[in-house]
Formats: C-alpha cells, structure tokens, sequence
C-alpha cells in the first residue's frame, strides 16, 4: 500500500514569486480557515503569510518546513474580500501573497492582532453621586461630577465639556473611587446631522431616486455632473439612505480630494461617524479604521485608493468620487485599479456603485453609452451658479511676459479690481522647463536621463523625472557662451512676474513646494480669504474648495497633451482644463476662463471649448474605435528596465518570443520597443505591449505568460514588471 502523501498547507506569501509555498501543519494546530495568517519560515527568517488550502506536497520533493503559528480564528478577509482578492491577484498579474498584504494597513501585515477598538466611558459611582456636593463649586473635578452625573460619556465628550486639566480632574474623582469607567464599542444610534441638507434640485432629486432604486443588487451608476452641480449632494442622500436601511458605505476620493473640508462636510451631513482613510494616518490608525469597519462599528468610511480594501460586512453602497481621477492607478508593486476593483467588490457584495465625474473616462462613458451602467446626468450647477463663459486666446499674435499675455494681463488687473480672485493654471513647478544656450541652442538636460532639467529659482537645476540636482554651470558647457537664458514660465516664475505686475496684491502659489503635507492647501485658501488675490499653481488647484470670490480662470498654456505620443494625453488634457475652469464662478458671480493656446484651431481643443466635454469624449471615442484602442481594445505593458542595452533588449525578445508560441491569433504581442522615456535615472527602459479586442483571450494569454516570465533566465539580469491595463503607455 502506498503511503499518503501528508496534507500540507499552501501558503500565499508577500514575496515575488507567482505561486503558494507549503509547509507542514504547525504543532498542534488544527488546519485553519482560509485567508487566516499564518506565521511561517522562509530562508532565514519568519514571515507572516495566509492560509490558502491544503495541499499534498510530493513525496520525493524537498524537506517541508513546518508552520509556527496561526494568528488568527477568523481571517481577516470576509468571503467576499477573500474572493475578490483572489480575482485581483488573476486579474492583474501579481503574486496573491503580495496581493493580501497590499491589502492589509501595515500593521495587520506583519502579524499584529486586529486592534481593541473600544473606548473608555466614565460613570459617576455611587459614591460619586453621594459626595458630588460636597465638591468644592467651580473646582474642575466638580464640574466634571456634575457633567457625570447626567449620564455616561466618553473621553472625547469630557475633554470638550471640561477643557483644559479634564484628565487631572478626572484621576482624583477616580483615586478617590467617586468616577470609574467600562471599555466599550461606541454605540451605532443615529445622532442628528449638525447640518441640513439644502433643497435638492428636481436633478438630483432625480438622480438621487434613480441611485436609490438600485439599492440591495449589483448594479453601476456613472454620475455625470458638470462641475458645482452637487454631486457630493447626491452622494450623501445616498449615504443617508443606505444608512437608513442599516448598511455601510464606502466613498472613494482622489488624492488631493480628500482635504479636512470635504471630511467635515461629510461629517456634518451625516448621522453617525465618518472614518476615514488617508496617507495621514499612522499605521495604528489605519489598523483601528480597518478594524472597525471590519466589525461594524464603523458604518461610513471616506478614503483615498487604498480604502477599497477595507471590509464591508454590511456593504451596502460604494461611490466613486472623480471617477476619470489618475490617483486610483496604483503605479508600482500590485498596479491595481481602485475604480474598478470597487465594482469587482461591488458586484460580489451585490450592491450598488456610483462613479461620479464631470469628465467620465472614456471606459466609463462607453459603458453608459452601451447601457450596461445607468447614466445619470446633472447640467446645471447648483443653487444658481452660472457655467464660466470660455475665451481662447491665440498666442501666435501676441508677446508674452513670461509665458502671460497682455489681454490677460488686462483681464486679471479688471478682476482683482472688481474686488475678485484669479487663478493662474500652470501644470510645471519649478522656474523654467529649460534652460538655454542663446548663442549656440545647447541646453541643459539630465545626464541619466536624456530629457531637460527644470530651472528652479536662478541656480539650481533639478531633473523632474529621477531627482538629479546641479546647479547652473557658470558658462555654456559647448561654447563658452554666458547668455543661458530660461525658457517658458513655470509657476515660480509666473509667481514672480505677477507679483511685480500686482505689487501689494495678496499672490499664493500651490505646487509641491509650496504645498506639502494635508492641510497644507487649505491654509492656503484660507490665508487668501475672500479678499482680491491671485493662485497660481499646478493640478493640485484642479479640485477642492469652493472658492465663492473666484471669477477668472487663466489656462497659460492649453497645448501639453496636443501632440504627446500618449493615445490618453488628449483625454487627460480635456478633463485637467475643464476641471481647472470649474474652479470659476461657483457661486453668485459669473466666471470666465482664459486659455492660451498657440493652437486656437486645434480640433480637440475646438471641440472642447465651443461643445463641451461631453462632445469633445464623443469625438475621441470615435477616433478610438477607428484606431482600436482602449475602451475598444485591451492592452497589458511589459515593461524592463536595465544600465545596459545587452540584458534588456536579450529579455524582452525572450519575453516577445514566448508570448507568440504561447499567444492565440486573439492577442496581438507587439514587438519589443523603447519605453516613451527610454532612458531615465541610468536605465535602459523597454517594452512589450500586449493588444486585444477580447479581453478573455488576453487574460488567458497573461495566466500562462507571467509565470513563465519567471522561469526565463533572462529575467534575472532585468527588472521587470507586468501592467495590465496600463494608464500612461
Ligand atoms: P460638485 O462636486 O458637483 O462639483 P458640490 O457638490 O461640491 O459640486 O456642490 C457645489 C456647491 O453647490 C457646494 O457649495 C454645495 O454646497 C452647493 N450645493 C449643492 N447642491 C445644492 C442645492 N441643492 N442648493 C444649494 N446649494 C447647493
Ligand atoms: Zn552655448
Ligand atoms: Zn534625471
């Protein structure tokens, strides 16, 4: 008789290799649920990976190594998490190990329990009530009884009632046992919102009945509203609706959408806590937001791409806010897609998605063209708003003082007179983009990186690409010459030019030096006010706040994305450009938007400004039909990088020459080429790009292709990585 192969159990780890390594069970332990952590060695050290199944490692196979501990009882992932982490893990190439930790907040990750999530709430004790009045009156422990004495309260409430020297107070009623305390889950009960809902327009009463009648299946809703139409309004009916019906809520926003105002503005609206999740959070906060959610006390949760891995026991709605927003592309490691995870989650949860945009993408809006989401739209702005009126300015006619024309000049000199703000949009940080030789044409570029270093202040060069800094050379390195001279305006150098043209005129400039950590843009605006002023700055002025005193919208140069090599550079342009000119005119006066552009007939940019962005989305849909490009097609990037020509370009052929005897007549694999930015930090960059119309003939093609990646020995001499459905080509 043979003898059984022993059960084993398959663990996913967060290491780069696509498969499950197994272990004998650990001592004494009975075999855990799947998703459950698992404490095993790998090489010489100990790692926290997850239980996936049993398995039977083969008898003449290496030694197994024997797991050290199950951490957990119950995993961490409920089924449908697990389920659709699994999903992810196929869908996007990576192995499920690394896929599992990139969901967990760090903590979890290394093995840490799911943290105590009660708090302390103080009651007066009997004793407490008999001596209360013999307290000294005015004495802070006093008026810390008193407040007792009319219930129980957390800690949180006492430092609001009490103030200052609450906590001292508090440890001499409890020394003398007058005050004690129980560790407890907040309760769940409604309280009611600090602020009212304004009335809803007949549009998104209409929009926020069409999202309710979703409510309890799968199903997704594209919000298309122009910017100031209220989308955040429809959200948070829909919030309050879900939450009626006893279920969660999950919103995802950008980035740089979710400012300390946006998360008031959802904490005052709404009748329970609002958690949120940020790149502000320590990691212990991250494990507490993980936790509550992952038990129910949790109940609405606001957070940037990462928050679409938290669990929703009691799911009941999931938003997109800013759906078309680049950020919920991770770009390194698991290069998942957090919209479209959402709907992945969305549909195993059987629950509604709102993905809310006044630009969709073009997946997006060719999905609501189709009809497989509900199409909502709002055309008007909200509470009585007008929509900006549009100038494009031909700059070919004109001369420019650094990079400003003297039409608007003028027009901004008019507004700061009316008493108004101006926003001055410029996508570069730094002084100038180049720096240049005036008598032989040399200029001053990266030497890891082949493309132009970006002047910043008068002597410094650094390269925005890998961080390369040096300062400018004394004399033109090829001729000698002394005239350098900068070339284009960034936003320092706008800064600069406004501030001489509007001396004494209140000028703020939000890029990434001037604005670094969260709150850091609202301080700004909060230190313009509603007095005349100027912004200038890049994207980071895209979205946020409503700005009530701002009426011009200057666009210094709408040419970027015109001509790129990116099929996406047009789409990304037409949705920067109009969510920059939504900034104007939210509220009771008009805006107008300046563009300046040296392409005034330009088709795109024509569409777009005399038609709007929802005709301009028409036009590049049709040019990406003709073209067969995505949402037509299905694209997956393998991308290499190495110091030398030799390994690269020997693994990418390897790479192509698998992928054809593998591949079908279905997937097209493009011959190997250099990367958009061929060079960048000293490495070589190349890729492979993988085409399909039928996205299950190029899932199918990457199932095999990926792990056989691995096994080439070129592969060693490279790095390497796999994208599917790539953002930027
Ligand atoms: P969006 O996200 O679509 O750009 P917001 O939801 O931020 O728009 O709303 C824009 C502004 O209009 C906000 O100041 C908001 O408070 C206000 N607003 C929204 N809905 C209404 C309404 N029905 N009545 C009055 N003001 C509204
Ligand atoms: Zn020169
Ligand atoms: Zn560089």
């Amino acid at each position: 008789m043979p003898v059984p192969a022993p059960a084993t159990w398959r663990i996913a780890l967060s290491v780069p290799l696509p498969r499950l390594f197994d272990y004998r069970p650990a001592d004494g332990a009975s075999t855990p649920a799947a998703g459950c952590r698992v404490k095993v060695p790998f090489g010489s050290r100990s790692l926290v990976g997850f239980y996936v199944e049993a398995g039977t490692a083969a008898p003449e196979g290496p030694e197994l190594r024997t797991a050290e501990a199950v951490l957990d009882e119950v995993p961490l992932f409920d089924p449908p998490l697990w389920q659709a982490l699994g999903w992810a893990a196929g869908y996007w190439q990576r192995p499920l190990g690394e896929v599992l930790a990139t969901a967990l907040p760090v903590a979890l990750r290394q093995g840490e329990p799911l943290p105590d999530t009660r708090t302390a709430f103080w009651h007066l004790t009997e004793a407490g009530g008999t001596a209360l009045a013999g307290l000294r009156r005015g004495s802070r422990p006093r008026a810390l009884a008193d407040y007792l004495a009319q219930g129980e309260r957390d800690e949180a409430a006492l430092a609001a009632s009490i103030g200052p020297g609450w906590r001292d107070a508090l440890r001499r009623l409890e020394a003398r046992g007058l005050a004690a305390s129980i560790l407890r889950v907040p309760s769940r009960e409604a309280h009611a919102p600090a602020r009212a809902a304004p009335e809803r327009s007949p549009e998104q009463a209409e929009a926020t009945a069409a999202i309710d009648a979703l409510a309890g299946r799968f199903a997704v809703a594209l919000l298309e509203g122009v910017t100031g139409s209220g989308k955040t309004e429809v959200y948070l009916a829909a919030i309050e609706a879900c939450l009626a019906r006893g279920r969660q809520a999950l919103v995802l926003v950008p980035e740089i959408g979710l400012t300390p105002q946006a998360i008031r503005r959802y904490g005052e609206r709404l009748p329970v806590p609002v958690l949120t999740l940020h790149s502000g959070l320590s990691e212990t906060e991250r494990a507490a937001t993980f936790a509550r959610m992952a038990r129910g006390e949790g109940r609405v949760l606001i957070g940037t791409r990462s928050a679409v891995f938290s669990p929703l026991p009691d799911a009941g709605l999931i938003i997109i806010d800013e759906e078309h927003d680049g950020s919920y592309k991770q770009q390194d490691g698991f290069r998942y897609h957090a919209r479209d995870f959402a709907l992945v989650r969305a549909r195993g949860l059987g629950v509604p998605a709102v993905l809310g945009s006044a630009t969709p993408s073009l997946e997006t809006l060719q999905h609501a063209r189709s009809k497989r989401y509900a199409w909502l739209t709002l055309r008007e702005r909200a509470g009585g708003a007008r929509p900006p009126r549009v100038r494009v300015l031909d700059l070919r006619s004109q001369r420019l003082e650094h990079g400003l024309s003297r039409p608007l000049l003028d027009a901004i000199a008019d507004c700061l007179a009316r008493g108004e703000q101006a926003l001055v949009f410029r996508n570069r940080r730094g002084y100038a983009p180049v720096l240049l030789c005036h008598d032989c044409g040399w200029h001053a570029d990266c030497a890891r990186c082949d493309r132009p270093l970006t002047l910043h202040g008068r002597h410094r060069l650094i390269c925005h690409h890998c961080g390369h800094r040096r300062s400018v050379p004394p004399a033109c390195p090829d001729c000698g010459g002394l005239a350098l001279v900068p070339q284009g305006a960034g936003t320092e150098r706008l800064e600069e030019a406004l501030a001489a043209r509007f001396p004494g005129v209140p000028l703020i400039r939000v890029d990434r030096e001037t604005t670094r950590g969260r709150d850091a843009l609202g301080k700004h605006f909060d230190a313009l006010g509603d007095a005349p002023g100027i912004l200038v700055g890049t994207q980071m002025l895209a979205k946020g706040h409503d700005l009530p005193k701002l009426t011009l919208v200057a666009i210094t140069s709408a040419d970027e994305g015109l001509f790129s090599a990116d099929f996406r550079a047009g789409e990304r342009m037409a949705q920067l450009l109009v969510q920059v000119a939504g900034r104007a005119g939210r509220a009771q006066r008009p805006g107008e938007v300046w563009l300046q552009t040296h392409h005034p007939d330009h088709p795109l940019l024509q569409t777009l400004v005399t038609r709007g962005y929802p005709a301009f989305a028409e036009a590049e849909l049709a040019e990406r039909a003709a073209a067969g490009l995505p949402p037509f097609s299905h694209l997956a990037l393998l991308r290499a990088e190495s110091p030398h020509a030799e390994p690269l370009n020997a693994f990418l052929a390897a790479a192509h020459a698998l992928a054809r005897a593998q591949g079908s007549a279905e997937v097209a694999a493009h011959p190997p080429m250099p990367a958009p930015m061929p060079r960048r930090a000293g490495r070589l960059r190349g890729q492979v790009l993988f085409e399909s119309t039928h996205r299950p003939a190029l899932q199918s093609l990457l199932r095999t292709l990926y792990p056989a990646l691995f096994d080439l020995p070129e592969a060693r001499r490279v790095r390497w990585s796999l994208d599917v459905d790539p953002v930027d080509l």
